[in-house]
């Protein structure tokens, strides 16, 4: 293509775009239950010519659109709801246009100075020192495993460089977390060599926040065994209810005991801006490394998360490695950010988050974070209020767990609610996703798109009562 057909399919691809979301409460938020043949429908055969880029256009929009899940829609409630906003989709254009690889400061120098410019801002947003080393990573499972690699080696040392684990005369290493902690703690236990079996699951309390108590329990009956603790997973939002580890306390055990404290508050760290919840945040300051997601609560697309690391010079000490060729002129202005995870290649993460924040400031995102808070606040009320529908859990988040209790019979409970998820699910109106905690079956809302209003969630609500009273009056299968 010349740069004239570029723009002119760009201009295209817009008009689509603006299109899909000016009708977005008309387009299904989920897909049609059978996508048994999803492949065989979607010209999957290697093509040998190429062909028009309106045909392309025109494929996506009949084959592929109509059997995605649309994370970007108002009525999206699963998992965390997140926003890629429109300035952000922009930005990612402009990023694939330029295609910078942010390895190295000399590999596109203002790449990497946004890069730190954008990681301040984010600190102070969240409340983390300023003056630690920090890098944007694509997710928050790989920001921890990261952060769990440069807590074993700074606890080991060195020469685990060199000799690495295996065939030495090495005590036990023991990761903690909580046993609402998400999964990717778990994976990075399983790569960095730990084992499942040496992260210890802490017991979390009636409000499913890490008991201090027993990490210290926990820690002294291993420091006994001659077991060495390397280091505690918190979690500030955990992903099945919105929970916050209680993180002075925890930072305590851990500097008592000399454990590094990483904090997982993918969810849960930017909603201090929200001024509801200012004061209500877990204080990340006194974490040894952190990893809050931009991609999911800062209305940033896919894929960012930013990790912090108070100990400058820990992640380079596990990372850092410059082949012949990458070797370039350093002064104190200049960061490799190749040198702080194994990722050499890097995209350009940077200029959305710029964006994004330039455009909303923080005064803009703290109002969106608000409303968000907001519309959680007015449904966990209206369920409140409803008879035989309660909140089994709260959260300061806007994840809301709400569970339909008519029957004395908890696995009846479970099932109806179970059904209640599915019904939604299927009817395209709304995507909804489930935990199950003490009380049973519950079903999540997660609220935290930038476009979701107060009637979004009302007519979310009426859906569920509906759905509730219809297959509670059904007999059960
Ligand atoms: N930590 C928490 C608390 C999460 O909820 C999630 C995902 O939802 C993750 C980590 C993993 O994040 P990512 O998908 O960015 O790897």
């Amino acid at each position: 293509w010349a740069p004239a057909q570029f723009e002119e399919h760009g201009r295209e691809l817009l008009a689509v775009l603006r299109e899909h979301f000016e009708s977005i409460r008309q387009v299904p938020v989920t897909v049609p239950s059978d996508t048994g043949d999803l492949s065989a429908s979607l010209l999957s055969e290697l093509p040998e010519q190429g062909v028009d880029f309106e045909r392309v256009l025109t494929d996506t929009r009949e084959l592929v659109l109509p059997y995605l899940v649309h994370w970007n829609h108002p009525s999206f409630h699963g998992y965390f709801s997140n926003s890629a906003s429109f300035p952000g989709v922009l930005a990612e254009t402009m990023t694939a246009a330029l295609n910078v690889n942010a390895m190295l400061w000399k590999s596109g120098p203002a790449a990497s100075a946004l890069e730190r410019v954008v990681l301040g801002w984010i600190s102070e947003m969240v409340g983390y020192p300023e003056d630690s080393d920090s890098v944007l990573v694509n997710g928050a499972s790989l920001a921890t495993l990261y952060a769990l690699a440069a807590a074993r080696d700074a606890a080991l040392g060195p020469s685990v460089r060199v000799e690495g684990l295996a065939g030495r005369d090495l005590p036990v290493l023991r990761l903690y977390t909580s046993d609402q902690a998400h999964s990717s703690v778990d994976k990075a236990a399983i790569t960095l060599g730990f084992g499942t079996a040496n992260l210890v699951k802490i017991p979390s309390d009636d409000q499913y926040r890490m008991r201090p108590d027993a990490l210290e329990a926990a820690i002294s009956a291993d420091l006994a065994n001659g077991f060495k603790p390397v280091a505690v997973v918190a979690s500030v939002g955990t992903t099945s209810v919105g929970a916050a580890d209680p993180v002075t306390a925890i930072a305590d055990v851990c500097e008592r005991n000399g454990v590094w404290l990483h904090v997982d508050a993918a969810f849960g760290g930017f909603w201090r801006l929200a001024p509801s919840l200012a004061d209500q945040v877990e204080d990340l300051s006194l974490a040894d490394s952190l990893v809050v997601n931009p991609h999911k609560t800062l209305y940033i697309p896919m894929e960012a998360s930013a990790l912090y690391c108070r100990h400058r010079g820990a992640l380079a000490d596990t990372f850092r490695l410059v082949a012949e060729y990458l070797k370039s002129a350093q002064d104190e202005h200049t960061v490799d950010y190749m040198n702080l995870t194994p990722q050499l290649g890097r995209s350009f993460r940077a200029l959305k988050l710029w964006w994004v924040i330039r455009t909303f400031g923080r005064a803009g995102l703290a109002e969106r974070l608000e409303h968000s808070v907001q519309l959680a606040n007015w449904l966990r009320e209206a369920v409140a209020e409803e008879p035989l529908w309660r909140v089994p859990v709260d959260s300061i988040y806007p994840l809301v767990c709400l569970r339909f209790e008519p029957s004395g019979d908890r696995e009846v409970n479970d099932w109806l609610n179970a059904e209640i998820v599915e019904e939604v699910n299927a009817s395209g109106e709304a995507f909804i996703s489930h935990t199950v905690i003490d009380d049973g079956y519950v079903i999540r809302v997660s609220i935290g798109n930038i476009h979701t209003t107060r009637a979004d969630v009302e007519r979310l609500w009426r859906a569920l009562r509906e759905i509730a009273a219809r297959r509670f009056a059904m007999p059960r299968a």
